[in-house]
């Protein structure tokens, strides 16, 4: 039996822990904080600007990525995580939630609604791309899309929400703006690019050069050096826009400068995804003008996707417009510019308990105190009082119960004032009230 034991005892040993997937984490109850702050801005914001909360499966078929980020995007062509399922479909865990939002507004008919129709989500995205600071194989995304509606105003007004939302949650941004025009003048454009940055093939990153056949637009952001420095001088696609397009995009800009949105022009502000047409903008950190940004620094990005709804076989021309913020950025961001989240509520009471009867009696009055609204936390696992006090001094708890032997047998309770370090007995039955008199003098 004992050796049958030890052999045990060693096979359990030897089982190594699995880990979690590369690029992908597990948010530990202390990070909850930001999180659950960040979280709770989100959803006031959405509903003070009348979003509706929409919740999509994180499982879609594989068709509605490809077909509309674009089968030459990074996302699509590197990143997606897609396979066959054991019904034989090609499926996709989602890389974003436009496209779902998109489908579900055509699915549900939602185009007989009074329009446009806006819509909140927040949830994990998922890239097969190469994790750093900043950039996971799961992440969050946090977004609105406004569908059926294609005055600039909506644009004006959904990046003053992105920035509002960053503002309440104490940082400091700016934005970036820019028009892509619509498809045909993209197209234009990119041969102008083309014929541009052949020229100067030599001093282009391999990526780039890649990119040159493949995904032009893709040249206009790229870090490196030497790609940056010739695209300094490349065409601007703002000199390609046509008439529409222009017109749409200084409207913006009014906008924009009514409500005082801080912004910056960045004709190389192009974007991965094919949907997007006319404008698009980033969200990034202001740290200053002289503080140069990493790669993995916007914050948050959307545009306008006016072709999307036809596109997915839903109503021609619904115009529509819509952001994504990058949770993770955001909460590292606050982190870097030092914003604390406000503290969870320190609890009102802490239920100690001392001996095996007393623990019985406590599991039960407990509920009562949590059930006449008392903040109130425990640690029955822990036997000694002191433990337990060290316990309630941690959570800062304004009142400790004390439930021991003695007490059960006379039927009081104590209650101790953590900081003056007063006691007293108290009959169980005047427990409630007693505590209610002693909150309300806190
Ligand atoms: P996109 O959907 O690519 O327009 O990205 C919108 C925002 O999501 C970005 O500005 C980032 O904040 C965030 N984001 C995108 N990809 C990742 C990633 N791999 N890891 C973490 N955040 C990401």
């Amino acid at each position: 039996m004992a050796t049958e034991n030890k052999e045990e005892e060693t096979a359990v040993k030897r089982v190594k822990t699995p880990e979690t997937l590369r690029g992908m984490k597990d948010i530990l109850p202390d990070e909850q904080i930001y999180w659950e702050y960040f979280r709770r801005r989100a959803r006031e914001i959405s509903e003070a600007y009348s979003f509706g909360r929409i919740d999509m499966p994180i499982l879609e078929d594989e068709k509605l990525f490809v077909r509309t980020v674009g089968k030459q995007t990074d996302i699509v062509e590197k990143e997606l995580y897609n396979f066959v399922d054991k019904g034989e479909s090609k499926v996709a865990l989602r890389p974003e939630a436009t496209a779902s939002a998109v489908r579900a507004y055509i699915n549900h008919g939602m185009l007989n609604l009074p329009q446009p129709v806006k819509l909140w989500y927040m949830g994990p995205m998922f890239r097969y791309d190469r994790p750093q600071s900043g950039r996971y194989r799961q992440f969050h995304q946090y977004g609105l899309e406004v569908i059926g509606g294609a005055d600039a105003v909506i644009d004006a007004q959904l990046i003053l929400i992105a920035i509002k939302l960053f503002e309440d949650i104490g940082l400091k941004v700016k934005v970036e703006i820019n028009s892509i025009g619509t498809a045909v003048t993209r197209q234009e454009y990119k041969i102008e690019l083309v014929a541009y940055a052949r020229k100067h093939r030599k001093e282009l990153c391999e990526d780039c050069t890649r990119r040159l056949a493949r995904n032009p637009l893709r040249l206009l952001d790229c870090k490196a050096t030497g790609c940056r420095a010739v695209m300094k001088d490349a065409p601007q696609i703002l000199d390609w826009l046509d008439d529409d397009s222009k017109q749409h995009f200084m409207t913006l800009i009014e906008y924009l400068d009514e409500i005082s949105v801080p912004y910056v022009l960045n004709p190389h502000l192009v974007r991965g995804l094919d949907y997007y047409n006319r404008t698009v903008f980033e969200v990034v950190p202001d740290r200053g003008d002289d503080v140069e940004l990493g790669s993995q620094s916007a914050l948050a990005a959307g545009g306008r996707y006016d072709g999307l709804v036809e596109q997915l076989g839903g109503r021609e021309e619904t115009a529509a417009v819509g952001l994504a913020i990058g949770i993770e950025r955001a909460i590292l961001e606050m982190k870097q510019q030092g914003v604390e989240p406000p503290p969870l509520p320190r609890p009102d009471i802490f239920f100690a308990q001392i001996g095996a009867e007393a623990r019985r009696l406590a599991l039960r009055h407990f509920e009562e105190v949590r059930a006449a609204g008392f903040n109130v936390v425990e640690a029955f696992g822990k036997a000694s009082l002191k433990a337990q006090l060290e316990a309630s001094n941690k959570v800062d708890a304004r009142f400790t119960i004390i439930l021991g032997q003695l007490e059960v047998q006379d039927g009081t309770i104590i209650v101790r004032d953590m900081e003056s370090g007063a006691q007293e007995t108290i009959p169980m039955d005047q427990m409630l009230d007693y505590l209610k008199k002693e909150m309300a003098r806190k």
